[in-house]
Formats: structure tokens, C-alpha cells, sequence
């Protein structure tokens, strides 16, 4: 018997872009949508072409007028709109989005489905309370002020990996904010924001979010450098980010940038090493470990190495790996037979170097889709291209350590600047070692649980765009002072 594949959808899928309020096929050239679980199409999308952009850009610029000027609370209520259609459509997106990404569909429905329409509950709530500095005389005869006002036209560039998510993200801090929006999906992963379109272009004034689909040359790139754009919010690779920068630089956009991770996560002796062994399980291989946060990169105090190795070695052999639906599948496929190939070739080449071991996993899964096992590779070392790569996939990494003040310095000592956690039962040490560590988020005995009340963004190359709290909409604003002299 042939394992269960995701349920294929009751409805023909929406393939259609949105602009100006109208829902258009694209006039560019065609991508195959493909389920990964069995590598089949199931959709074919066109891309937008250079009108199409135009448009949608016009569509945006013209819209922005009237929404900036809305108030919170009505900006609030189409938030909350949007929420409440997410909640009640939340099984046809999990469906959608699991046949798209491969995510196991227990997965969308218990873990993404609330927290992304929660996304809009959040920012509905914030940008009714924002706060900042008292308007005062602050020169004699003249009270000054601080207005938060939106930039504009922002261009938001989603990632395959969690494309609802990232979408949810981008959308509702800029509209809370009173900006407006084209959003251009990953070219393999647009199935659920197209699916979202039609609800934006009911609940929204026309215009005011277009949705532009294609590659990133050939769609993301003229967006990025088109000159009415005000604000690029990209969460990808770091070498993208860098081409945004660089594309950006024409008219001086904002740029907004959430780019990728090499989570470090420091064991000492004394921390619960059964609740490691279950962390390690989970936020090492969520998702298929294709996570800017995932708990990839263990450094283990050597009193407990071997002991952690095995556990951890134990935990990922046990994952079940299967399609979407699969029964009690804890992991899905990755994206594509690329991103498979290029995590294969890093475990390959860790593999070769002789003094890495492969303690379990490392093979791709025969069969359709693009699985690879799970995998722990234990015995790296700093240097290792798997300890400083971001390899986004189902690969963790140990690396043993004597003294805590090592860890640190390993720990930090990498191009990226995300997500770290730090594991032991002394709350002294732990506060001492996040206080030195140069990471975005630190997590002290759990790893990569977010909260939208919380910032999430990185620092050195993961980027230093906030998604999430009020700092997202403090990045989707611009501070303005305005004076009166008095009399
Ligand atoms: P990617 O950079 O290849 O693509 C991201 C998006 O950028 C896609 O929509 C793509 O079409 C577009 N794009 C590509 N080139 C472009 C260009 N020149 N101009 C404009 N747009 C362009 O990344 P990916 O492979 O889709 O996603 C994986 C990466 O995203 C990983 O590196 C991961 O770490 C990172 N990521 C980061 C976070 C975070 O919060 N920091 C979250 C998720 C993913």
C-alpha cells in the first residue's frame, strides 16, 4: 500500500495574481507548482510581467492616499476581518499549504494556522496603542510632537518556507501602519497567498494589497528597483538581501531584512538532558529543519557529549518521516529536488572529511518527493563547512566543549545573527551566557517558540528587519516631529 499523499484539493486552485483589486492571470512566463512529497505539479502560475508590475505598483500608490489617512481603529476592524477569515477557512489553508510545502498537515493546523492569524489579532490591537515621547515645550514658545507615519509603497518578498506565515507577517504590521502593498510570494510556494487574495480584495480597499508572482530576477528585482517603491521587506537568503541592498540604493528605500540562521545551542552538564533529547527532536528537525532558527548547531560540555549524542542520535532516528498526511508523520520533504541535492552534498562532503561521523540518517529516501532522513553528525569542529554553513535542512550538528566561555566564543563566532538557546538548570549561568551572546533571540532551555508579542530578527548577516511586536510597526513607520511656535 502506498502511503497516503495530501488530500487534493475540492476546488480547481487559484493561480490568478491580484491587482488593482482584480483578479488577473499572469501574463508572463509559466512555473510549475509541484507537491514535494511526490515531486507531481499541481499547479501551474504565471508569472506577472513588467505591465502587470506597473500596475500593480499604480494600484498600490493610489490606494496608499486614502488608507494612510484611516484611522487605527478602522485600519483595526479590516485586521480583524482578515483574522476572522483565516479562522474560519484555517482547514482549506492548512490543505493548501501542506500540498505546497509538504509540511505535515497536523502541523499547519495545530502550530501555523493560529499563530498566523493571531498575526493580525496582534498588530489589529497594537497599532491602536502605540506609544513614544510627550509633546512638550521643548523650546520655549514652540510644543513639539512625534507622529508615526507609514512610507508608503512597500514591496514584500516572501520565502517557501513558511509562505502563509511570512506573508501574515509582512501584511499586517504595513496595513496596520497605513501602508500599502505588493507582495510577491516564493515562485514555489504562492498556492496559499493566492488562495488569501480574494478575502484581501474583499476586506481591503481596492489597490491597497497586489499580489505579483515570479522569480526573483525577473519579478522581484524590477519591484525592488522600481522608483515608487518606498520600502522592500524581504525574508530570504543573505545573498539576496545583499542584492536588495544594492537594488535599493537607487532611490534610498527603507529596506527591511530578515535573512537566514545558524542556531547555536549550548548544552551544559547540568542541564534536564531528557527535555534536550525532546528539544533537539523537535526544534532541530521542524519543518524539515527549514528554519532560519533551527536548533542546528549543538555545542555539548564533555562531561555529557556522548550522552547527548546518543540521546539526540536516538531522538531524530525515531522521527517518522512521511507525505502530509501520513499517520503520526513528524517530518515532511524539503522544498525541492535542489535543496535536497545541496543537503545531501553538504552531509556527503562532512561525511568525507574523516573525522565527522554520521550517526543516523544521512540519505536521501528513495521513492517519490524529495525526503532526505534525519540527521546528526556528531564529532565537528569550528572550522567544519556544517558547523558555518546554513545547510536548511534535517541536519544537526555536535561539537564538544570544556569550558562555557569556549562555548560563547564558538557559539558567536559565525556570520549569523538570529536564534541561539542555551540549556542548563543554573539560571545564573544561563542569563550570563545570553547576555554575551550576539543573537537576536536567546532561549533558555526551549528553542524557537515565538511570540507576536516578541521581536524576531537577527543581527551581523541574519539581517535587522523586527517581524512581530510593536518594533515591527515601528519599522513600517517613520517617526515625524512637528512644531508649533506658540502665540
Ligand atoms: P531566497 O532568497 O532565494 O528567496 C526569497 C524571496 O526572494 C523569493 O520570493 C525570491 O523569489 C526572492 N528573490 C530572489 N532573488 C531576488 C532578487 N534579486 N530581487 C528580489 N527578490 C528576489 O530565499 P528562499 O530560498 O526562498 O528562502 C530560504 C532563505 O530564507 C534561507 O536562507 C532562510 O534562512 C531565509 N529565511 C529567513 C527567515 C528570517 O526570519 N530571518 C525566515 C525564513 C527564511
Amino acid at each position: 500500500m502506498s502511503p497516503p499523499t495530501a488530500t487534493p484539493p475540492a476546488e480547481p486552485l487559484e493561480t490568478r495574481l491580484l491587482i488593482n483589486g482584480e483578479r488577473v492571470p499572469g501574463l508572463g512566463p509559466a512555473e510549475a507548482i509541484l507537491d514535494p512529497a511526490t515531486g507531481e505539479r499541481i499547479a501551474t502560475v504565471r508569472e506577472a510581467s513588467a505591465e502587470q508590475l506597473e500596475a500593480a505598483v499604480d494600484a498600490a500608490a493610489a490606494a496608499f492616499e486614502s488608507w494612510s489617512q484611516s484611522t487605527p481603529a478602522h485600519r483595526a476592524q479590516r485586521l480583524l476581518e482578515i483574522a476572522r477569515h483565516l479562522e474560519t477557512e484555517a482547514e482549506a489553508y492548512a490543505q493548501l499549504e501542506s500540498l505546497n510545502t509538504g509540511k505535515p498537515l497536523s502541523a499547519m493546523r495545530r502550530d501555523e494556522m493560529p499563530a498566523i492569524a493571531d498575526v493580525f489579532r496582534f498588530f489589529a490591537g497594537a497599532v491602536r496603542v502605540q506609544t513614544g515621547p510627550v509633546a512638550a515645550e521643548y523650546l520655549r514658545g514652540h510644543t513639539s510632537m512625534i507622529r508615526r507615519d507609514p512610507i508608503g509603497v512597500v514591496a514584500s518578498i516572501a520565502p517557501w518556507n513558511y509562505p502563509l506565515m511570512m506573508a501574515a507577517w509582512k501584511l499586517a504590521p504595513a496595513l496596520a501602519a497605513g501602508n500599502a502593498i505588493v507582495l510577491k510570494p516564493s515562485e514555489q510556494t504562492p498556492l496559499t497567498v493566492l488562495k488569501l487574495a480574494d478575502a484581501l480584495a474583499e476586506i481591503l480597499p481596492r489597490g491597497l494589497v497586489n499580489i505579483v508572482c515570479g522569480r526573483g530576477e525577473s519579478v522581484g528585482a524590477p519591484l525592488v528597483g522600481h522608483a515608487r517603491v518606498r520600502m522592500v521587506s524581504l525574508t530570504g537568503d543573505v545573498a539576496t538581501g545583499q542584492k536588495v541592498l544594492a537594488a535599493a540604493a537607487g532611490n534610498l528605500k527603507r529596506t527591511h531584512l530578515e535573512l537566514g540562521g545558524k542556531a547555536p545551542v549550548i548544552i551544559f552538564a547540568d542541564a534536564d538532558l531528557q527535555a534536550v533529547a525532546a528539544g533537539m527532536r523537535v526544534f532541530g528537525f521542524y519543518n524539515a529543519g527549514q528554519d532560519c532558527t533551527a536548533a542546528c548547531r549543538l555545542y555539548v560540555e564533555s562531561s555529557v557529549y556522548d550522552r547527548v549524542v546518543a540521546e539526540v542520535t536516538h531522538a531524530a532516528g525515531g522521527l517518522t518521516v512521511g507525505p502530509q498526511n501520513a499517520p503520526a508523520v513528524d517530518m515532511g520533504p524539503v522544498i525541492s529536488a535542489e535543496q535536497r541535492n545541496r543537503i545531501a552534498g553538504f552531509v556527503e562532503r562532512a561525511a568525507a572529511a574523516g573525522h565527522l561521523s554520521v550517526t543516523t540518517g544521512g540519505r536521501v529516501r528513495d521513492g517519490a518527493g524529495f525526503f532526505y532522513e534525519p540527521t546528526v553528525i556528531a564529532g565537528a569542529r569550528q572550522d567544519d563547512e556544517v558547523v558555518r554553513s546554513e545547510i536548511f535542512g534535517p541536519v544537526v550538528t555536535l561539537t564538544r566543549f570544556t569550558e562555557a566561555e569556549q562555548a560563547v566564543r564558538w557559539a558567536n563566532d559565525s556570520e549569523y545573527g538570529l536564534a541561539s538557546s542555551v540549556w542548563t538548570r543554573d539560571i545564573g549561568k544561563a542569563m550570563q551566557v545570553a547576555a554575551r551572546l550576539q543573537y537576536g533571540c536567546t532561549w533558555i532551555n526551549t528553542h524557537g517558540t515565538l511570540a507576536r508579542e516578541m521581536p524576531h530578527g537577527g543581527l551581523k548577516r541574519s539581517g535587522y528587519g523586527k517581524d512581530l511586536s510593536l518594533y515591527a510597526l515601528e519599522d513600517y513607520t517613520v517617526p515625524r516631529h512637528v512644531m508649533v511656535k506658540l502665540g
